[in-house]
């Protein structure tokens, strides 16, 4: 049975947040999992991180770490300057994950985001290149660090660079370390892929991390993703990681606006109860 996660920002307007109330909600609605920002967690001091995973361990709860590069530190950029401080930044989040026990990183972490193709360019090799480079760098550290760095993929209007299952294959097959994976997400495979069972069943052994969410960003069973063919591509390639909830419902703040809710999804919703009614989906579909 695959441990079943949400991520904080189902709850907020801004990512910064402070981890320690979440810890005791999600735990106290039966998770097993919480997953938050990676970008904060760096930024904490040895001791807050500490208190962080101690509290963690006292309910019970694992923590998965997600992040996107912000373009002063996108691995894939064309300045070496930015490339050099991207490794840095990553090498410093593996370090930080490391002090929390290690563990799963994902996200858009292969270059920056939200991020389109410069508009006088029509190749993307280059960037993706580059990115191969720099990623061989910054994994050395999640590979001392028990950390494994998953490269999620992401539908074309968030990013350009891995936009399907087999473009991160490819990637990971260059990067060529074993804590460099691939990070499927239902909402951007909803959109990408011709198949999603066939795109998840492609990922096999490489998937190190897994996103469910609707459609439309709602919690699993509100849409109309193919869920039961989802639970079965999973269980056929016997997959044994995380599987975390990422629910976006409220406009505003950072959040609303990077994620673009731009209408309110939450109307009318008890946002706990509707937490803990898509863990019962999950579970169900996940036996
Ligand atoms: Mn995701």
């Amino acid at each position: 049975m695959n441990k079943i996660g949400i991520y904080y920002a189902y709850w907020t307007h801004e990512w910064a947040a402070d981890f320690h109330p979440f810890i005791d909600k999600v735990a106290k609605l039966g998770f097993d999992v919480l997953e938050v920002h990676a970008g904060t967690i760096a930024e904490m001091s040895s001791a807050e991180r500490q208190n962080l995973k101690a509290h963690a361990e006292d309910k019970g709860l694992e923590l998965s770490y997600c992040m996107g590069l912000t373009q002063d530190y996108d691995i894939a950029a064309a300045n070496k300057q930015i490339r050099q401080a991207g490794i840095a930044y990553l090498q410093k989040i593996a370090k930080a994950l490391g002090e929390m026990g290690g563990g799963n990183l994902g996200g858009i972490i292969y270059g920056s985001w939200p991020a389109t193709m410069p508009k006088d360019t029509t190749d993307k090799r280059p960037f993706v290149e580059r990115s191969i480079l720099s990623m061989q760098e910054a994994v050395k550290v999640a590979e001392d660090q028990a950390v494994i760095f998953n490269m999620e993929v992401v539908n074309r209007f968030e990013q350009f660079m891995l936009n399907t299952c087999a473009e991160a294959l490819d990637y990971v097959a260059a990067v060529d370390s074993p804590n460099a994976k691939i990070m499927l997400d239902t909402f951007h495979l909803n959109i990408e892929e011709d198949f999603i069972a066939e795109a998840i069943v492609r990922a096999g052994k490489n998937l190190g991390h897994f996103h469910i969410g609707e459609n439309n960003r709602m919690p699993p069973g509100y849409g109309h993703l193919p869920w039961t063919e989802i639970g079965r591509a999973l269980r056929h390639i016997d997959y044994q990681g995380f599987v975390v909830m990422e629910p976006f419902l409220m406009p505003g703040g950072q959040v609303g606006s990077d994620i673009k809710v731009f209408r309110d999804l939450s109307k009318g919703l008890d946002l706990d109860e509707e937490a803990r009614k898509a863990l019962l989906f999950t579970r169900g579909l996940l036996k």
